[in-house]
């Protein structure tokens, strides 16, 4: 792109205009459109012109086009008859760095005239880099019958209301999913069609509707640091009136909340829910529609293991609107905080996340998939069932000396790592109190840790 199409305060704009025919003529009247400071060069005039300067509108200099007309300041156009003039004439402008526009010459013009549809205060400016005026023309005249004249009307009737909403809704948030629903609705169809009296109407029952309804954050808190929280979620967290958390988001990262919000706890400790899954998707609803904005605190990423995409769900189809915030995953946090890289150049190309969580003591996992060279393995809710998936992994070919490292409440101060081998894992796991949560990492990677454990 050559083209850079930027807007300028037109009144700010002195013109230089060099010929006095019909390309002249045609950039005066773009330029008088948007009140610019226009003077005219040529030693004659065509009629219409002649008819400007004696209206006042425009200043003229009756002479052949000379360097001491260019004066530093000015946009210089020179739309004279003659090539070698304008070739002069953009010379002595280029010496005194005026932007400069040749007559048929884009290449070594500073600015080009766009082709413009007008519909104050909306302007839709079309270009083709100068490569098509015919195509441009085309498409102005296409567009042109395409967008409806009163425009200017429904440019107005927003501009009122953007000021109202800005006065009577504060949240940025809720401010924006207004206009997507004003701009959806019949609102500006009825403003077009000369009823502004019905689209008001309708605009003031969007916006109470919008301002009843509330919202629902579905944030990620991260394994545990609350260093470890976006400024997103910071941002959201401290907004919410209601917040719904799990056992995994730690006592530091609630403290972000604010003093007044209400706090529940939902649990999701392995069986002991407490709320239901259908539960928490159906309290996040009913505060959502009591006006609150409802903040739902879950440990890692909500959608990695998180169950994250069945409670938005359930907002999508009632109509909530909400707003979903990455975090940083039991994978990333712990695999960084116990010094093992889930890829290295030298030891894994690859890095796969399953869950090991047990459903009628089997995990279920297509093991054959996972006993591949040079692949970290990351098993979350795998505690429990670290010894039933160290010994498929070996029945189904996994080397018995392959490292395995289980790293307990990672990234809390608590943090600790065991690591060792998959034939003695099990031994490992009974010998010591490991509690949850406790994320497991198979693959050469783990070696690493003995270098690389920062903490
Ligand atoms: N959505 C979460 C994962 C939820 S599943 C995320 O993206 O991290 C819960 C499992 O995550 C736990 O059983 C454990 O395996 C792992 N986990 C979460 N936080 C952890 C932490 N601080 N230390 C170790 N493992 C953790």
């Amino acid at each position: 792109m050559n083209w850079l199409p930027l807007l300028h305060r037109s009144n700010d704009v002195k013109f230089l205009i060099f010929g006095g025919g019909q390309v002249a003529q045609r950039k005066v009247r773009t330029l008088l459109k948007f009140n610019c400071d226009v003077t005219l060069i040529s030693p004659q005039l065509d009629s219409s012109l002649q008819t400007l300067v004696t209206a006042g509108k425009i200043k003229y200099v009756a002479a052949e086009a000379m360097q001491e007309h260019v004066l530093a300041g000015y946009c210089v156009v020179a739309a004279t008859n003659k090539a070698d003039v304008n070739q002069s004439i953009a010379s002595w402008a280029k010496a005194l760095s005026c932007q400069v526009s040749i007559a048929d010459d884009p290449q070594n013009s500073d600015f080009i005239f766009p082709a413009i549809i007008d519909r104050n205060p909306v302007m839709i400016a079309i270009s083709s880099s100068s490569e098509s005026p015919a195509l441009t023309r085309y498409l102005r005249n296409q567009l042109d019958a395409a967008i409806p004249t009163r425009i200017p009307q429904l440019a107005k009737f927003v501009s009122r209301l953007r000021k109202s909403i800005r006065l009577s809704v504060e949240s940025t948030e809720q401010r924006q999913r207004i206009w997507r629903k004003l701009m959806s609705s019949a609102m500006p169809n009825l403003v077009l069609a000369g009823k502004e009296e019905q689209a008001s109407d309708i605009s003031r029952s969007v916006i109470a509707d919008e301002k009843q309804m509330g919202e629902v954050f579905l944030v990620g808190a991260g394994p545990g640091d609350p260093e470890l929280l976006t400024l997103k979620a910071v941002r959201l967290i401290q907004q919410a009136d209601v917040v719904f958390y799990d056992r995994l988001v730690s006592k530091a990262i609630l403290e972000y909340c604010n003093a007044k919000a209400e706090m529940h706890y939902v649990g999701k400790a392995k069986s002991d829910h407490a709320v239901p899954q259908e539960g928490i998707n159906q309290l996040l609803v009913d505060h959502a529609r009591l006006g609150k904005t409802v903040l739902r605190l879950k440990g890692g990423d909500p959608f990695i293991f998180g169950r994250g995409g069945e409670e938005i769900e359930q907002l999508a189809e009632d109509g909530i609107p909400f707003q979903v915030v990455p975090g940083i995953t039991a994978a990333s946090g712990c695999s960084s905080y116990a010094g093992i890289p889930l890829t290295h150049r030298d030891y894994a190309q690859s890095v796969r996340f399953v869950t090991g969580h047990l459903k009628d003591g089997t995990a279920n996992l297509p093991w054959n998939e996972l006993i591949h060279p040079q692949q970290t393995l990351v098993i979350y809710m795998g505690l429990t069932g670290i010894s039933h998936i160290s010994k498929e992994l070996i029945t189904h070919g996994m080397s018995t000396d392959t490292p395995i490292a289980l790293i307990e409440k990672g990234t809390l101060p608590e943090q600790k790592v065991y690591t060792s081998t998959l034939s003695e894992i099990a031994g490992v796991i009974e010998s010591n109190t490991i509690s949850a949560p406790t994320l497991t990492i198979i693959g050469d990677v783990v070696n690493l840790h003995k270098k690389l454990n920062w903490q």
